[in-house]
């Protein structure tokens, strides 16, 4: 049985691909309202947090702009990007596997240039997610938001605006990942969520220290241990089934 409080990234795909092309295609021309979230959840007999999942995604392509209470609306023929990290729908392991890989490839570098460029409004900035992420350990919430708050400043800190720009358009993927992962860890690892925290401490006292590959080294036992648990819990889910 399907959770519904939870979104599956196949569904949600569908709806961005269907009106995604329906934009491309000019079928749905600028500025014309999308159908509702009610005739969404119909047509592709979803509930609603997936067609929000949908609607979000199509929202960071800068396809559809939403009004408070309007609904969506195609967005002004802006320059479309090339790259996008839903592209190819597939399994949820492998494609956790594919975006982890990307990031790695992306943070490691990062984090490298964040410990020798790291300006002090940087180092606050990462502080205050550490202490969000642990305060959130304190009063068992998720923590998600001061996660990906930390990991953006990381980014930032790395002085380098092309990163920031790659990470601001992969934000969607980003999100759906970190959020996943700490569900993950609370549910099925909830003992080691320390751990995690201590993995993110490693990558900021690295940087604070000024030591490039510490950092680096920081950041990929990070993003690799996240990698591990994320597997093991869909290693777990299978069997489950
Ligand atoms: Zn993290």
């Amino acid at each position: 049985m399907r959770n519904p409080t939870r979104s599956s990234p196949q569904l949600y795909i569908a709806i961005v691909h269907w009106i995604g092309e329906e934009i491309r295609s000019g079928r749905l021309g600028t500025g014309e309202q999308l159908p509702t979230e009610r005739q969404l959840c119909e047509q592709f007999s979803v509930s609603r947090t997936v067609v929000r999942e949908a609607l979000s995604q199509l929202k960071s392509e800068e396809l559809i702009s939403t009004y408070q209470g309007k609904g969506a609306f195609v967005a002004k023929r802006t320059e479309r990007h090339g790259f996008r990290i839903d592209q190819a729908p597939c399994d949820g392991e492998t494609s956790i596997k594919h975006v982890l890989e990307l990031l790695m490839a992306i943070e490691v570098a990062a984090t490298r240039l964040a410990a020798m460029r790291r300006t002090s409004e940087d180092v606050k900035k990462m502080g205050q997610a550490l202490d969000g992420m642990e305060g959130a350990i304190f009063d068992e919430s998720l923590g998600d938001g001061a996660d990906h708050q930390f990991h953006k400043a990381v980014l930032v800190a790395a002085g380098n605006p092309h990163f920031k720009a790659l990470s601001e358009y992969l934000d969607h993927g980003i999100r759906r990942l970190i959020r996943d992962a700490r569900i993950n860890t609370a549910e099925k690892f909830s003992d080691e969520i320390q751990l995690v925290q201590d993995e993110h401490r490693a990558i900021f006292l690295a940087i604070l220290a000024g030591d490039p590959s510490a950092a680096a080294d920081a950041a990929s036992r990070h993003l690799s241990n996240s990698g591990e648990r994320l597997r093991m819990v869909h290693a777990t889910k299978v069997v489950q089934r």
